[in-house]
């Protein structure tokens, strides 16, 4: 009998995961504590509510950008990180005045259209412009149709984004609005009216960026409402001419430098190697930017500032990245990639808050093999808060994509996005749909993650090791 239990105790230790025994009982300990101490509190929630009240919208290039590079490095001072530093993002702006869309057909009376217009699409010449409707599925049916059924007309882009837990289904809507004008505008429309990128059915329009090779070129480009893309449709399928009044008044400004807001938990072991939480400042200029992405903020600077609160420091470093001008071309994204890829054998981890305030459901990571089972360790203490262990594919959010080619590793904690695009990027863009106890859970998964993947005993590999491990 003793001699069963030995062999099935070495059969036991033998079917141990190779992520067992990773962490010391310490380090294991405090990131329980962690997790515990965030879902306590709603501490992310006083921040996102400080950010979206004081500063409200704060469009890459504005006043309210700059406010809030001032209302970040004031904040995060007082919280007292070991290091806070700003670094310079210089980028051409847009803001826009104005538009209004109004449709007119045989036996229809005249009815305005919920309207926005995309970021950098051009004003239109002084009255605005009229011209019939054609109106296309999507984009495949606009690319496959005959240039005299575009030529002189305004585009109308149909396509629907459906819904989905983990916003895959944005993606392909989406090229409606990035590539759309473009393509309507190489046909010869005279402007392009799309279908909102987003679930909700209130008559919000949701607005983004697009664009031109040549801005000589460009043509104006506005989204409307779900109901009013609805209520266009049934107009056309009525069969007679519908023609649409399209007025956007836009302005092109000179270049303006905003800054990256870096603050650092300097590492008491290995200071030099870094674990780096992203979120982005700047909003679109309508809502508050209370989802977008002032609950990543908030998430990522909660988790920093429950580490501070611990009686140790942890072995490596820990940065926090606000990035300027993620909505309008992943600017501050780009900048941090170029500046800092040539020391990325010393950043462990990238990893972005920047889809609303849904619940983490999952973790992905892209490292190296041997580090794997440090991911499959983490994921052991984000279990009681209800997130999976996922694929070994991840992007880290949009601000590390730039980074992604040269080799960094990254993080998703995959958030619940069945409602994100119901508010993304439109004037219901604000604090009252956060709730703060899902705010709370994704402070505590980031809390856990920055604090044991400063704690690990494997490096995560990025820069060349994990390149050509990707390429094998
Ligand atoms: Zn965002």
């Amino acid at each position: 009998m003793t001699r069963m239990l030995t062999v099935l105790a070495a059969a036991l230790t033998f079917m141990q995961p190779a992520s067992a025994g990773l962490f010391s009982d310490d380090d294991l300990a405090t990131a329980r504590e962690l997790r515990e101490r965030a879902l306590e509190r709603d501490g992310g929630f006083e921040i996102v509510a400080d950010l979206t009240t004081r500063i409200g919208p704060r469009m890459a290039g504005t006043e309210a950008d700059a406010k809030a590079v001032a209302w970040a490095e004031e904040l995060l001072n007082d919280i007292g990180f070991d290091r806070v530093w700003l670094e310079p993002v210089t980028f051409d702006t847009w803001h826009r005045d104005y538009e209004r869309v109004t449709v007119r057909a045989p036996g229809v009376d005249e009815q305005e259209l919920v309207s926005l217009a995309l970021g950098f699409t051009p004003a239109t010449p002084e009255g605005g412009i009229e011209a019939e409707v054609a109106m296309f599925a999507d984009l495949a049916a606009l690319e496959a149709a005959e240039p005299d059924e575009v030529e002189g007309r305004i585009v109308f882009i149909a396509n629907r984004m459906e819904r989905s837990r983990d916003g895959s289904t944005y993606g392909p809507a989406v090229q409606a609005r990035s590539r759309g004008p473009q393509v309507a505008a190489d046909m010869g429309a005279e402007a392009i009216v799309i279908r909102s990128i987003g679930t909700s059915n209130n008559r919000f329009a949701h607005t983004g960026m697009t664009r031109f090779d040549d801005e000589t070129q460009a043509i104006p480009a506005v989204a409307i409402s779900n109901p009013d893309a609805d209520q266009l449709e049934r107009m056309v399928a009525l069969g007679e001419p519908v023609t649409v009044h399209v007025d956007v008044g836009a302005v092109y400004s000179e270049p303006y430098t905003s800054h990256n807001v870096i603050a650092e938990i300097t590492g008491s072991e290995s200071p030099e190697k870094i674990v780096a939480l992203g979120a982005h400042l700047d909003s679109w200029d309508v809502g508050t930017g209370a989802l977008d992405d002032g609950a990543g903020i908030a998430i990522i600077t909660e988790a920093a500032r429950l580490i501070l609160d611990l009686d140790e420091r942890p072995q490596r470093s820990i940065q926090l990245i606000y990035f300027a001008a993620e909505e309008i071309g992943l600017l501050g994204g780009r900048v941090w990639a170029e500046k800092h890829h040539e020391n990325f054998g010393n950043y462990q981890l990238g990893a972005e808050s920047d889809f609303g305030a849904g619940p983490v459901y999952e973790i992905g990571a892209r490292v190296v093999d041997e580090a794997w089972p440090v991911i499959e360790a983490i994921q052991a203490e984000l279990e009681p808060l209800g997130i999976d262990l996922g694929g070994r594919e991840a992007s880290g959010g949009p601000d590390f994509i730039p980074s992604l080619p040269h080799g960094l590793a990254v993080v998703d904690l995959r958030q619940d996005g069945t409602d994100y695009f119901d508010y993304h990027h439109t004037e219901n863009d604000t604090l009252d749909k956060i709730d703060p106890e899902n705010l709370a859970q994704n402070a505590a998964a980031y809390a856990v993650l920055a604090w044991l993947a400063a704690q690990s005993p494997i490096d995560f590999g990025s820069g060349p090791e994990l390149l050509e491990q990707l390429d094998q």
